[in-house]
C-alpha cells in the first residue's frame, strides 16, 4: 500500500508533464504561477462532477473523469477560449477507485494538450471530481451570455437531445456503443467557439442544462425574445426516429449534457458561419424564449436541468 504522495504522482502526474511557456510554478508546489502574454486575458471555470449525479454508478470511472474535464472545456469553449491548464480535485473511497478517475484524467488531458497544472487528493465515501479549467484568449473578446441584439440570428453548433437519451439508454441497461456515445463522450466544441469568436461572435452560451433553459439564460442577461425552430436543430429527424417526437421535443428542450454551443450573429455573418453551425432562429425585441416546430408552438419543459428545483418546488 503506497502513500497519498505516490499515489497523486502515479495516478495524477505521471502522464501530464505537458507544461505551457508562461508557467512560471508548476505543478508539485503550494500554487502554480502562470504569466499571461501580452494583449490576452483568462478564461477560468471550474465544474463539480459527482458520482451518481453527473453519472450512473455503474458507469466507468475513467470515462467518468474524462467527462468531466471535457465538460469543463466546454465552458471555455463558449467563451471563445483555447485551452490551457487544469486543476483537479479528486475524492474517492479507495485507491483503485482514484488510478481510475487518474487514467481518465490523464486521457484528457493529452488529448486537449492541457497542462495539469495542479489538485487535491481526498480520500472520502463519494467519489467525485471538481476540474478547474484555465484557457486564454484576446482581451476584451471573450463572447459573454448578454451580448445579444434583436435582429441577430440565433446558431447551434452540436446537436441537443441524443446525450440524455443516450444515459436513458444506459439506465435501461443498454451498452450499445452507438446508442450512448453521445453521453458517454463528451465533445467540447473548443475550435469552433474559438473559430466563431474569431469571425466576430460576440454571444454564446454552451448548452449543458437543455436547450430551453440555456437560451433563457441569454434572453434574460441580454434582454432579448429567442425564437427557436427546433426542427433545424442538426441530426433533428434523426432524434424523433429514434425516440418519437414528444420524447424528443423533451431531450431536445430539458435533457441537458449535451455542450453544443448557441450563439447569436448579425446577418452579415450567415455565409461564414453557415459551415460551422445550423442557423436555428432569431432575437426579436421582448423577453423570453418561443420554440416552434413545423410552424406551431411548442409548450416549453417547466424548467431544465436543476439540481434544487424538485427540493423547492415539487
Ligand atoms: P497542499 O497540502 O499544499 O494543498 P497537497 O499535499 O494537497 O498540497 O498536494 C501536493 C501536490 O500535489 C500539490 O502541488 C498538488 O497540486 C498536487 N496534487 C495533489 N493532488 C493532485 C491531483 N489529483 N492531480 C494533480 N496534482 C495533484
Ligand atoms: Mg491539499
Amino acid at each position: 500500500m503506497g502513500s497519498e504522495f505516490e499515489l497523486i504522482d502515479q495516478a495524477f502526474r505521471a502522464g501530464t508533464t505537458f507544461r505551457w511557456p508562461g508557467t512560471e510554478v508548476p505543478n508539485g508546489d503550494d500554487a502554480s504561477v502562470h504569466a499571461c502574454e501580452p494583449g490576452m486575458a483568462w478564461a477560468v471555470s471550474t465544474d463539480t462532477a459527482v458520482c451518481g449525479v453527473h453519472w450512473p454508478g455503474d458507469f466507468p470511472l475513467d470515462q467518468a473523469a474524462d467527462r468531466a474535464v471535457c465538460a469543463a472545456l466546454s465552458d471555455l469553449a463558449a467563451m471563445g477560449a483555447a485551452a490551457r491548464q487544469v486543476w483537479v480535485a479528486a475524492t474517492a473511497p479507495d485507491a483503485a477507485s482514484m488510478r481510475r478517475l487518474g487514467r481518465g484524467l490523464c486521457q484528457a488531458v493529452q488529448r486537449f494538450d492541457l497542462e495539469l497544472a495542479g489538485g487535491d487528493t481526498v480520500r472520502a465515501a463519494q467519489t467525485a471530481l471538481t476540474v478547474t479549467v484555465a484557457g486564454v484568449l484576446p482581451q476584451a473578446c471573450a463572447m459573454r451570455r448578454d451580448a445579444a441584439k434583436p435582429g441577430d440570428d440565433v446558431w447551434l453548433a452540436g446537436r441537443v437531445g441524443f446525450s440524455a437519451l443516450g444515459l436513458e439508454r444506459w439506465l435501461a441497461g443498454d451498452r450499445d456503443p452507438d446508442m450512448i456515445t453521445a453521453f458517454a463522450r463528451v465533445e467540447p466544441l473548443l475550435a469552433t467557439g474559438i473559430a466563431i469568436r474569431e469571425l466576430g461572435v460576440c454571444c454564446c452560451i454552451d448548452i449543458s442544462d437543455g436547450l430551453a433553459q440555456d437560451a433563457g439564460h441569454v434572453a434574460r442577461a441580454t434582454g432579448v425574445a429567442m425564437h427557436l425552430d427546433l426542427g433545424a436543430c442538426e441530426g433533428w429527424p434523426d432524434l424523433v426516429a429514434m425516440s418519437g417526437e414528444s420524447r424528443a421535443t423533451a431531450l431536445a428542450l430539458a435533457g441537458g449534457d449535451d455542450y453544443a454551443l448557441l450563439f447569436t450573429a448579425p446577418r452579415r455573418l450567415r455565409e461564414s458561419l453557415a459551415g460551422l453551425a445550423q442557423r436555428i432562429g432569431d432575437c426579436r425585441p421582448g423577453a423570453g424564449v418561443i420554440v416552434n416546430l413545423a410552424g406551431a408552438p411548442v409548450d416549453l419543459p417547466a424548467h431544465g436541468f436543476d439540481h434544487f428545483v424538485s427540493e423547492t418546488d415539487a
